[in-house]
């Protein structure tokens, strides 16, 4: 999966509110990309109605339930660690039952079960439906499973518990899956094909959330460029939909319009991108409506022609550089941000040197930048030896973060002097006496408090940065107010 902004936050346990006396207490925790964490409030919203009310105390729960990433071992290892923790809870409060979901649920199955032994149910990230039958069978004494992938799931009619919400920003998924078959990606395996979602259930969600007060959301997806709706199914079987159905079929860029048109005011984001399935219609709807952000992440995961091939990824050096070129000219203040991977199967110096070049080319924004991890079940892992020594690797990683922080301090030095709308999100880590936000690049920025307050749209005056924070002081509201 193409790693997204928040991808790389840390397992986060969520409150839900309204409370209800009385209740089952459920511990919920998500590791990885936004789109798990945008499940666990699907999965507070199925589990409110069984009487689940969420805890932040793990010792209270009555159910502990993880949502899990299988990106990189790494993020398994996380995993593990919070069993044992898990397990050490439960021997104090022995009726604690544990349920894993998300894309190690799916990967290792039954597995699960038995190499941890903590582990009462394993939950697939199509099944959560089926949570309060699977938490009847656990209840009954019994290990609970459900991994079947779904060819029509997209969880459409939940309408998610906002959880650890600031009350200004929101995800909301569009599709579910992906058909590309990267050849290093685990997705494929653990989320399934390719689903959208109903524009009308989303253009519903996003005027309820604006209704709430909501000002900024995050349309969600393993790869949102390939929405498309013409009125349910795979998207592979497109083909066999009928004249009427194609006729009157949703692709992103129409999405796009539709969500931003129903809510001029709320700003529109989308995550994540694919760059052989963006295509201009995306660019043009971006920057035809003010209120879609300047704003996309690209993830291109190398520079080398001959390593893109290996890794599948349907698009050349030139074909993204190309891609690169359109959105610089018809959106000429986009933010741009990567992912990258270092030392995939049978890199060269000269391949490295190319993701270099090209990085030189682009200047991205920001960058979510990794070793390779080989991953269990993927066409790399079956086809190609992981080659590449881990010092190697590590240098090159270090070479790419050192050319990415070069390439965002200019960006952030070129915005001193400017002005920028920022949408307050919270208060700035560093300082309470300061705002923190986003301008409509992604980057963030922190100014005096004076008398705005969260949720506020605040045009700020850039006076200085580092790498990845502006630094401003606000002249006053923004006309989005
Ligand atoms: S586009 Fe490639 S990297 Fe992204 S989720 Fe699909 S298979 Fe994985």
């Amino acid at each position: 999966m193409e790693k997204t902004i928040d991808e790389k936050k840390q397992g986060n346990s969520l409150v839900m509110e309204p409370k209800a006396a009385n209740s089952r207490k459920l511990f919920i925790e998500s590791y990885g990309c936004a789109m798990n964490f945008s499940d666990s409030e699907i999965v507070a919203s199925i589990l409110s109605k069984e009487g689940f009310n969420t805890t932040q105390k793990l010792e209270e729960a009555d159910l502990v339930l993880v949502n899990t990433c299988s990106i990189r071992d790494k993020a398994e290892q996380t995993v593990r660690k919070r069993l044992e923790k898990y397990n050490a809870v439960k021997r104090i409060n022995p009726g604690m039952k544990v349920g894993v979901l998300g894309c190690m649920a799916e990967r290792l199955k039954d597995k699960f079960l038995e190499e941890e032994k903590i582990v009462d149910l394993v939950v697939g990230p199509d099944a959560y439906k089926d949570l309060p039958n699977l938490i009847s069978e656990v209840e009954e004494g019994r290990d609970a499973i459900n991994v079947i992938l779904s060819k029509e799931e997209t969880y459409g009619d939940i309408s998610p518990v906002r959880l650890q919400t600031n009350g200004v920003s929101a995800f909301v998924s569009i599709t579910r899956g992906c058909d590309n078959m990267c050849t290093f990606c685990v997705v494929p395996f653990t989320r399934g094909r390719e689903r959208s979602r109903d524009p009308q259930s989303i253009v519903e969600e996003v005027n309820d959330l604006a209704a709430k007060g909501y000002k900024e959301i995050t349309l969600l997806g393993q790869n949102v460029d390939s929405y498309l709706w013409y009125g349910g199914g795979l998207k592979k079987d497109f083909k066999n939909a009928t004249e009427i159905q194609k006729a009157t079929a949703t692709n992103f860029a129409a999405l796009l319009k539709l969500v931003a048109e129903a809510q001029p005011k709320m700003r529109i984001r989308f995550s994540t991108s694919n760059p052989q399935d963006m295509t201009l219609d995306v660019i043009e709807a971006m920057a035809k409506h003010r209120n879609i952000c300047n704003y996309i992440h690209l993830p291109v995961q190398s520079g080398s022609d001959r390593i893109l091939k290996k890794m599948n990824r349907l698009h050349t050096r030139e074909e993204y550089f190309t891609l690169i070129d359109n959105i610089k000219k018809m959106i000429p203040n986009c933010g741009i941000s990567h992912d990258l991977i270092a030392g995939f199967p049978t890199e060269t110096e000269e391949d490295h040197q190319d993701t270099l070049s090209l990085m030189e080319y682009v200047k991205y924004d920001f960058g979510y930048m990794f070793t390779y991890s080989e991953r269990p079940g993927t066409m790399a892992e079956r086809k190609l030896e992981d080659d590449v020594p881990e010092k190697v690797k590590k240098r090159r990683l270090q070479e790419i973060v050192d050319l990415q922080q070069k390439h965002s301090r200019r960006n952030t030095k070129q915005a001193v002097g400017t002005v920028v709308e920022v949408l307050i999100e919270k208060e700035s880590k560093k300082s309470d006496a300061h705002w923190s936000g986003r301008n409509e690049r992604n980057t963030v920025t922190v100014f005096p408090k004076e008398n705005y307050k969260i949720g506020d749209f605040v045009n700020v005056k850039i006076n200085d940065c580092t790498s990845a924070t502006l630094i401003g002081e606000p002249i006053g509201y923004s006309d989005n107010n």
